[in-house]
């Protein structure tokens, strides 16, 4: 079931909760659509490929630290108790806006992906975002500081598996190749009427015809020697 899109301005800077994590979570797995996914991803990568160190981040790209700095405005609301909020609406430029199809201009997907990024930098939880799962490639809110690589227990464990699975395969193969290229060897010297593969998988039956030709053809086996005509004497 699609989720109910959240009207995200204004964000309340001083009450920002975990809902907020979780709606860069959803557009991070694009729940909002493919090209605010891209946007906010292109964002996420870079942030995060840069350690996170937001003021390496910003150094180096100097055109995204300008439109950071500028597209933000924070108004002091005062409440009818004796708090007071900070408000903070995105103030996108001109040029981060699109004509709809009512012809009404609208924020583009850069900078509705500039906006969650400031909610997301600005979260006192920002360290809980998590993602992409080794396995599923989803983000994520953290349950633990520890939680870096899979979403979920259960995406963890099916990545042990395939893993250990993928491993048995392997060691299976290595067996195959040794016992066929020892085979192999052996043929050109037997008294046999077999062409090697048959020879071979006479010897070996879980190695086929069609696995020895794959292996010569993947380059992991040689083919034998040309057998000596045996005289019949
Ligand atoms: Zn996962």
């Amino acid at each position: 079931m699609p989720r109910k899109k959240k009207s995200r301005d204004p964000l309340v800077l001083n009450r920002l909760s975990v809902e907020e994590l979780e709606d860069v979570c959803h557009v991070l797995n694009g729940e909002d659509g493919p090209e605010l996914q891209l946007a906010l991803r292109q964002l996420i990568v870079t942030w995060q490929e840069s350690g996170p160190n937001l003021m390496n981040m910003m150094f180096a790209d100097g055109p995204l630290f300008r439109d950071m700095r500028e597209s933000l405005k924070v108004q002091w609301v005062p409440t009818d108790t004796g708090r007071a909020h900070l408000v903070f609406s995105p103030a996108i430029s001109e040029d981060k806006k699109e004509k709809g199809r009512d012809g009404k201009y609208r924020v583009s997907a850069e900078g509705v992906a500039l906006t969650l990024f400031y909610t997301l930098t600005l979260h006192p939880e920002w360290d809980r975002l998590g993602g992409p799962c080794a396995r599923c490639a989803r983000y994520y809110i953290k349950k633990t500081a520890r939680q870096t690589k899979y979403c979920t227990r259960q995406c963890g464990s099916l990545a042990t598996a395939i893993a250990s699975t993928r491993k048995r395969l392997d060691e299976e193969h290595a067996d195959k190749l040794r016992r066929a290229i020892a085979a192999t060897r052996n043929w050109p010297a037997t008294r046999t009427n077999l062409n090697w593969k048959q020879w071979v998988s006479r010897r070996e039956p879980d190695i086929t015809s069609k696995w020895l030709t794959r292996a010569v053809n993947k380059g992991e086996l040689r083919l034998p020697e040309i057998k000596q005509q045996l005289s019949k004497a």
